[in-house]
Order: structure tokens, then C-alpha cells, then sequence
């Protein structure tokens, strides 16, 4: 498996990821994509949009505001609870999660204080004055906006049970240790997905989430072998959570969480039904009843996603004495899809046709037109961003109007005529 570093180099070399405020010495775990990094991360978006919302009668989504009612966050619980028991050293004044050090500081070996409890959430004012009525909290989930909306949502589209709203957006957590590069971050998106079921349902609805969402991201290339579950005991389940499991990937730095399954039960519309004064019910026809419906919540983190799917699809191997580096990356997540490389840059009708071929292609999937090297380092540039397919425009490309297509993993050649092209590349990406 790659290590972290090499990761880390490739990623900004590349430009999948930068450093936040690298010219000003970085800023707090915070990252920014790059041209690849940012097509990477679309692209993950988009595949499970597709399977979740596009693809499914029974799920709609949503884009809630991150800004919310401060009473939200009461009524959810995350004011009281959503804390972690830190200290602080009395010497150097660094801050410390209290279960990951002894009685002395680490760093200095000063005293520390008593442990107190620290909330996670970021806090801000909203309008021109700073006062205790103007606090607001950024999101540090985006389930809310879609339990706050549920009526809304549910009256809009006529939804019987079971029903799901999904929802990708950004959070934000204070947290205290962050950092293995992009896996823990202060500031990070999300891939939600809220489904309401019969209550007395949620224990299969839960089994068949786990399973929908294992197999999604076996779907899009992680090995097998990579992701495995774990349950959460019961001292570690969060203040809303019947059972929850995580999907870990085998990260560089060891079993983590990529996404998390948890059965919420029907805590937070209760808890929304009792701050609101709103009925957050739903009216079972079959029954009668009015029913709280019962959730089960898959929730995915896309930046862990996009560096699990980086990690899985590094691939060292030596071809004619020659390390080659690749990413086989899925079709569906490829940052590039074709890229146009001109044989010989210093012959104008070449490049020209060269050119002419990638425009053609461009609307039909992202296409990087590259002629600033020789070809084997060309090769190299595209095997490095995972690029499926290489198209070469040589001498003979101006006489039989056919050119060299070679794919990434096998670097098996084919030569089709350019009229064929875009259909045969269509077909290649889309298998
Ligand atoms: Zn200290």
C-alpha cells in the first residue's frame, strides 16, 4: 500500500490537493482541491447522487442552508452534548483530548488542569451586533436541515413511508485533533442520506443500508479486502443512536472510518416536535395513526471518500526495467477521461489535428490536451492521474485519419479510425 507521503506528494504535484494558505505557512488542517482533486470530488458527488436520488423512486434531495436556528442545535442535542473532555496544560497552555494523555503534559511535562467539557461546535454572530441573541452555530451535520424540513419536504411530494432525503454539503467541527492530511479535517463535506421507515421496520431498513452502502463502494473500486464493519459499543454511541456501524477503509495510517450507519430512531423529530411546537408526525394511512417514523442514517464523508478511493487506486509496478506509477481509479471518478497527445509537438499539422480531436471530444467528457513533453513522460503525466484512456496523433494519423488509443491499466493499443473515436471511447468509459 502507499504510504502517506508519497500520497501527499502526488496530490500536490498533480494538483489533486494543496495545502490551505501554503504561502502563508498553511492554515489548521485545512486543504483546498486542485483541477484534478476538484473533478475527483465532483465526480464522487455525482455517482452517488446518481444511485442514491436519480436512480431510486423513494429518495429526494435537498440543499439546506448551513446557517441555522441556533434552537435547532438545542433541540438536537449538539449544544449539550456534542462535546470532548479536554485539558488544558498550566505551562505551555496546549489543549489535549483528556482520554489520550496521563496526569502531565506531553509536550512539557507541566500540570494540568481538570478536565472540562469542550464544544465541538463553531460559533458565530449573525447581523451587526455580538451579543448572546445573535449566536449562531455553522452546521456540524447537515441531518438537521433535512429533519427540520421533513414536513416541507413530505407534503411537497406526497412521500409514503419508507422514504429517504439526501443531502451532500459542508460541515463543520472544532476539532481538537485533527489531521492525518485530508481524513480529519475542521472543515469538510458531507453525503447524507435520511430514511424514514415504519418504526419496527428500522432493524431490516438498517441491515439493508449497511449492505446498499458496502456495496457502493465496492462498486466504484475499493478492494474488498480494504473495508470492513464495526459496530459501535454500546458506551460509544452517539446521544440519538439505537445501533450504529461504521464502514472502515485500511487506511496508510490504519482502520478508519469512512462512513458511518446509525439507526437514530425517531429522536429528532421528537425533539424537533417538542422545541418547534410543530407536529412532526406522519399520518399513517394503512393504520390511521399518527406515527413518529423511525431513521436510519448512512453518512459518508466525500474527502474520506475521495482519499480512499486515491489510496486504493495507487498502483507501483516496473514495466522494461522502468517504474510506472498509476492511479486506477474507476471510470466514473477519473478527474480526466481522454487525454489528446500530440506525437511530435515541432510538426504543425500534427498538433493541429491533435487539437482539432480533443475539441471535438470536449463536450462529451473532460478532456487534457498535453504536448509539453516526450511521449513516454506524457504517458507517464496521464497514468499518474489515473487518466483511462490515451489518445496519440502520429505522422500516419495525417494520412489514414487513425490514431493510437492506449489503455491505462493493460497499456494495450488499438487503432481506430478518428471518424469512430468519440463513439468508441463512449463505450469504453462507460463499461
Ligand atoms: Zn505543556
Amino acid at each position: 500500500m502507499v504510504d502517506m507521503d508519497t500520497l501527499v506528494s502526488l496530490c500536490k504535484r498533480r494538483g489533486f490537493i494543496f495545502q490551505s494558505s501554503e504561502i502563508y505557512g498553511g492554515f489548521g488542517s485545512a486543504w483546498d482541491y486542485g483541477p484534478l482533486g476538484v473533478e475527483l470530488k465532483r465526480n464522487i458527488k455525482n455517482v452517488w447522487w446518481r444511485d442514491l436520488v436519480q436512480n431510486r423512486e423513494d429518495i429526494v434531495g435537498l440543499d439546506a442552508s448551513i446557517l441555522m436556528s441556533p434552537r435547532v442545535w438545542i433541540a438536537s442535542g449538539h449544544v449539550e452534548k456534542f462535546t470532548d473532555p479536554l485539558v488544558d496544560c498550566k505551562s505551555c497552555k496546549r489543549r489535549f483530548k483528556a482520554d489520550q494523555v496521563g496526569d502531565r503534559c506531553p509536550e512539557c511535562d507541566g500540570e494540568l488542569t481538570e478536565a472540562r467539557q469542550f464544544n465541538t461546535m463553531f460559533k458565530t454572530f449573525v447581523g451587526p451586533v455580538e451579543d448572546e441573541a445573535s449566536v449562531a452555530y455553522l452546521r456540524p451535520e447537515t441531518a438537521q436541515g433535512i429533519f427540520v424540513n421533513f414536513l416541507n419536504v413530505q407534503s411537497a411530494t406526497r412521500r409514503k413511508l419508507p422514504f429517504g432525503i439526501a443531502q451532500i454539503g459542508k460541515a463543520f467541527r472544532n476539532e481538537i485533533t485533527p489531521g492525518n492530511f485530508t481524513f480529519r479535517t475542521r472543515e469538510f463535506e458531507q453525503m447524507e442520506l435520511e430514511y424514514f421507515v415504519k418504526p419496527g421496520t428500522d432493524e431490516e431498513w438498517f441491515d439493508y443500508w449497511l449492505e446498499e452502502r458496502l456495496s457502493w463502494y465496492k462498486r466504484y473500486g475499493i478492494r474488498e479486502g480494504n473495508l470492513h464493519l464495526r459496530e459501535h459499543g454500546p458506551e460509544e454511541l452517539s446521544h440519538y443512536s439505537k445501533r450504529t456501524c461504521d464502514i472502515e477503509y485500511n487506511f496508510p495510517f490504519g482502520w478508519s472510518e469512512l462512513e458511518g450507519i446509525a439507526n437514530r430512531t425517531d429522536f429528532d423529530l421528537h425533539r424537533h416536535a417538542e422545541f418547534s411546537g410543530k407536529d412532526m408526525t406522519y399520518f399513517d394511512e394503512e393504520t390511521g395513526e399518527r406515527i413518529y417514523p423511525y431513521v436510519i442514517e448512512p453518512s459518508g464523508g466525500i474527502d474520506r471518500a475521495a482519499l480512499a478511493f486515491l489510496v486504493d487506486a495507487h498502483h507501483e509496478e516496473e514495466v522494461r526495467g522502468r517504474k510506472r506509477v498509476l492511479l486506477r481509479l474507476h471510470h466514473d471518478l477519473a478527474p480526466v477521461k481522454v487525454a489528446v497527445l500530440p506525437l511530435l509537438r515541432n510538426r504543425p499539422e500534427i498538433v493541429a489535428l491533435a487539437k482539432e480531436i480533443a475539441r471535438d471530444l470536449r463536450p462529451h467528457f473532460v478532456v487534457m490536451y498535453d504536448d509539453t513533453a516526450s511521449i513516454g513522460r506524457l504517458y507517464r503525466r496521464q497514468d499518474e492521474i489515473g487518466t483511462p484512456y490515451c489518445v496519440t496523433v502520429d505522422v500516419q494519423s495525417l494520412e489514414d485519419r487513425a490514431v493510437t488509443v492506449r489503455e491505462r491499466d493493460s497499456m494495450e493499443q488499438v487503432r481506430p479510425p478518428i471518424a469512430e473515436l468519440k463513439e468508441m471511447l463512449l463505450d469504453k468509459l462507460a463499461s
